[in-house]
């Protein structure tokens, strides 16, 4: 394939782009706030910001025609040959990317259901993108995907098989951060890539996977993407009888929890201060404090737990606006895992080196920033 590859991810409010040639990004760009007062941005690779018109930004389909109608005159002429969309759940039968033909979108809008926040946001992009675009081939990439394979143990919960069977189990997400990781593993040193490696994916959304030979086998999300880990307004890990709790005594309805869960707890709830880990680590609140305590013992606590599943651990890879950026979090979570064979090489750490582990270190640690739209240009350019 030698045109141009299109890649939209499609959330709520907005729709982020980015047009590649190859693995070279030429533009980016964001629909923001889609509704009355949508703004557009559009981006080349150098940060200038070009100038664009957008009468109308109302809902997706306008949205996707207005980054076409602005991005097609940069392209000296040359076509968007593919599209591909980022697509929070591939349920139980996608292992890798797919074309998306009628069968394969009506069976992804039997999973709204398993993702109310994401699935029918991600759908409303293929169907702007697909009146947009008429016949240009359209291609999802699941966050799921990429854990599709893990053992029976680390697929399911301990409840009634029934539900099992019909779906409630522990996908994991993040699958495309994951996957470019272990891409990028693999060039740097492909004895690593055989081996027993720990990624930290540490954002605003955040999780960790357990990788055999370039394969997960963990994940510390699970049936949705609120489990595992604290995050910028997500609770992580929380004992189901919380929830009964919330129910049967303060009579909270679905969409309360919900909202509470996904929208106001994690750093934000802990700290009552921020999601945002700048602003906590700034901070001299006891709130802030404890918030980022609680998250380096979650990320501690899982990191055992993965190396346990793995029979022990070759390296640990950080990534993510946290992991890639953060010198204290990587510090933190290092300290006292020495035992685990992690030696920090602090001075390599402050400068946020790609190896940041000391020369005799038994575990490599790493830093290695993630890139999820070139997984989907280059799954697009495999497919299309
Ligand atoms: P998303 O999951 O929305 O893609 P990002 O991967 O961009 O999020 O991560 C956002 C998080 O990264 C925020 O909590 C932000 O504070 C944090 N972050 C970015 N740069 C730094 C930094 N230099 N030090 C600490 N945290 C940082």
């Amino acid at each position: 394939m030698t045109g141009l590859i299109l890649t939209l991810n499609a959330g709520s409010s907005s729709i982020k782009f980015s047009v590649y040639d190859g693995d070279a990004r030429l533009f980016r760009g964001q629909v923001e706030r889609i509704g009355p007062n949508g703004r557009l941005t559009v981006k080349d690779d150098q940060d200038f910001e070009h100038p664009v018109t957008a009468p109308d930004l109302s809902d997706h389909g306008s949205a996707v025609q207005a980054i076409l109608t602005n991005i097609l005159p940069l392209l000296d002429g040359r076509k968007i040959s593919a599209v591909g969309h980022r697509v929070v759940h591939g349920g139980m039968r996608f292992d890798a990317p797919a074309v998306l033909a009628d069968e394969t979108i009506a069976y992804l809008e039997t999973l709204t259901p398993f993702a109310p926040l994401h699935q029918p946001h991600n759908l409303a992009g293929i169907y702007a993108a697909r009146a947009a675009f008429g016949d240009v081939p359209q291609i999802a990439c699941f966050d799921t995907a990429f854990h599709r394979h893990h053992p029976f143990v680390n697929d399911t919960f301990a409840i009634p098989r029934e539900y099992y069977d019909q779906g409630v189990r522990r996908y994991g997400f993040h699958g495309l951060s994951y996957d470019y990781i272990t891409s990028e593993i693999a060039k740097q040193s492909p004895t690593l890539a055989q081996g027993r490696v720990v990624i930290a994916h540490l954002g605003n959304g955040a999780s960790m996977c357990a990788v055999r030979g370039g394969r997960s086998i963990a994940s510390t999300m699970g049936f949705s993407a609120l489990d595992g880990l604290p995050m910028g307004t997500r609770c992580g890990q929380i004992d189901a009888g919380v929830v009964l709790y919330l129910m049967q005594q303060e009579n909270m309805t679905a969409d309360q929890i919900s909202d509470m869960l996904y929208k106001n707890s994690g750093l934000l709830g802990m700290s009552g201060v921020s999601n945002d880990m700048r602003t906590l680590e700034r901070s001299d609140q006891i709130g802030a404090k404890q918030a980022i305590d609680y998250f380096i013992f979650r990320i501690q606590r899982e990191l055992g737990a993965m190396a346990a599943v793995l029979n022990g651990i070759d390296a640990l890879i950080f990534c993510g606006g946290i992991g890639e950026n953060s010198t204290l979090i990587r510090e933190r979570v290092c300290s006292g895992m020495e035992w685990m064979g992690i030696e920090l090489d602090h001075t390599r750490n402050a400068e946020n080196t790609p190896r940041i582990s000391a020369e005799l270190s038994r575990v490599t640690v790493m830093t290695i920033p993630t890139n999820e739209e070139v997984v989907i240009a280059r799954a697009v350019r495999n497919l299309a």
